[in-house]
């Protein structure tokens, strides 16, 4: 039977990434992955150039039960870190919205620089490779694998999230986390388009295609959310930007309140015009809002969009402005794990230390990345946790002697 230090599950961009570290380290790695092709989400992400980090990354930008668990890994690895790496690299990269950062050309060149890294450290690769049983014995854990049996001092979970199962995400890390025992916040999918009832979207459907800056918000206290970016009209619902953040927020029954103009004071706006034009209120209100939009909601609101300005009524331009800077709406559902961009939930980091991502219940197994219940907002959090994580984890593993695992 084949021994190693570690045995990495899942060669996504944690599993690669700790695999590199920890190779580097000394440490003898085998990283395994059930895909024929590894690292099939960075390949896809970001519209194909990846949005590998973002500048200004701080806990706020994470989602958790546990919302200080991800401090300690993020301030030991920050995004300065990786983004020195990439330059390390020779990898050219730009920065899009927000302190967003995207190769220049592709995310190819990320998971080239992760292969060369585990390369570098001497990791050995299998895949495709199902592992069928984890097993703990003396000195470490017994794996049952497609490629046959091994034994690892320690067990890293690296499998990821459960969205867009058709490139390989699995329940295979929550299953296994469940097995030793640890509890799992319910997995939803986040960063997703919401849906809603078809009759209700109706009158809306004609605006698909329509983007625009909006504010959305939803819930209360420590578990509201509000954020100011672009939101796209679809057929079937609302997406962009806006909604992938705001979904992360959303649980089932609650509304989103979505100010449409939201650099705008719209009631003042539309007192003034009163006061000092002539023109037609769907002309006035087009300056404010693009046209469709302004049209939709004269009709939704079944108020006369030719009437001069002078003769239109207070309580209409009220009602306007309200329904356009307080239009309240409840999703139905979301598009799901076809869609969604990541899982949030999972292994509940309450029974993890925050320092190395090792089970408090069973000494020598990790779980990092996306597997573990932390969250990142849209903007290249995500790949920060999952750099952040792997780094703790691995630089936590140097000392493992070769071999030391105990033979039954
Ligand atoms: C379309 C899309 C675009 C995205 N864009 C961005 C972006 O631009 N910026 C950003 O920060 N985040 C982005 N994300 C999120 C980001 O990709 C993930 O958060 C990140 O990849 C998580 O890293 P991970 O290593 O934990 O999991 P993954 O990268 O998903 O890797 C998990 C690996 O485990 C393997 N695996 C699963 N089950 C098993 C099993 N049973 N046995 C063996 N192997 C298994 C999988 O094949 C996979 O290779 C995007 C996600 C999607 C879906």
């Amino acid at each position: 039977m084949q021994t190693f230090d570690v045995a990495i599950v899942g060669a996504g961009a944690a599993g690669l990434f700790c695999a590199g570290i920890a190779g580097q380290l000394g440490q003898k790695v085998l990283l395994i992955d059930h895909a024929e092709k590894v690292a099939e989400k960075i390949r896809i992400s970001g519209g194909g150039r990846c949005n590998f980090t973002n500048r200004d990354a701080t806990p706020a930008n994470f989602l958790s039960e546990n919302p200080h668990f991800c401090r300690s890994a993020l301030a030991r690895y920050s995004s300065q870190d990786f983004i020195a790496l990439v330059q390390k690299h020779g990898i050219a990269f730009h920065e899009k919205h927000k302190g967003q950062l995207f190769c220049d050309d592709s995310a190819e060149q990320i998971i080239r620089m992760l292969l060369a890294d585990c390369d570098a450290g001497g990791v050995t690769r299998w895949q495709p490779c199902a592992v069928q049983t984890v097993n703990a014995v003396s000195g470490g854990f017994e794996l049952a694998t497609s490629r046959g049996p091994v034994k690892a001092t320690r067990v890293v979970v690296a499998s990821g999230g459960l969205s867009i199962p058709k490139i390989g995400a699995s329940d295979w890390g929550l299953r296994l986390a469940k097995q030793f025992g640890h509890a799992i916040v319910e997995p939803r999918a986040a960063l997703v388009p919401l849906t809603f009832d078809a009759e209700a979207w109706a009158p809306f459907s004609a605006l698909s295609g329509l983007s625009l800056p909006v504010q959305v918000s939803t819930g209360k206290g420590k578990a509201a959310g509000r954020f100011l970016e672009d939101l796209l009209f679809t057929h079937r619902g609302l997406s962009g930007p806006a909604i992938l953040q705001i979904s992360s927020f959303w649980t089932e029954g609650q509304s989103l309140q979505i100010d449409l103009a939201p650099d705008t004071e719209l009631d003042e706006r539309l007192r003034e015009a009163k006061a000092q034009s002539r023109r037609q209120l769907g002309n006035e209100l087009s300056e404010l809002l693009p046209t469709r939009l302004a049209q939709a909601w004269l009709e939704r609101l079944k108020i006369d969009g030719t009437r001069p300005m002078p003769e239109c009524r207070d309580k209409d331009l009220q009602l306007l402005a309200e329904q356009l800077q307080r239009w309240s709406l409840a999703p139905n559902g979301s598009e799901g794990w076809r869609k969604a961009e990541v899982m949030r939930g999972g292994v509940d980091t309450r029974e993890l230390s925050s320092q190395t991502m090792e089970s408090k219940r069973v000494p020598g197994l990790h779980f990092i990345g996306e597997v573990v219940d932390v969250t990142g907002w849209l903007g290249g959090y995500n790949f920060q946790w999952a750099w952040a994580s792997a780094a703790a984890c691995a630089r936590s593993l140097q000392g493992i002697a070769t071999g030391s695992v105990a033979n039954p």
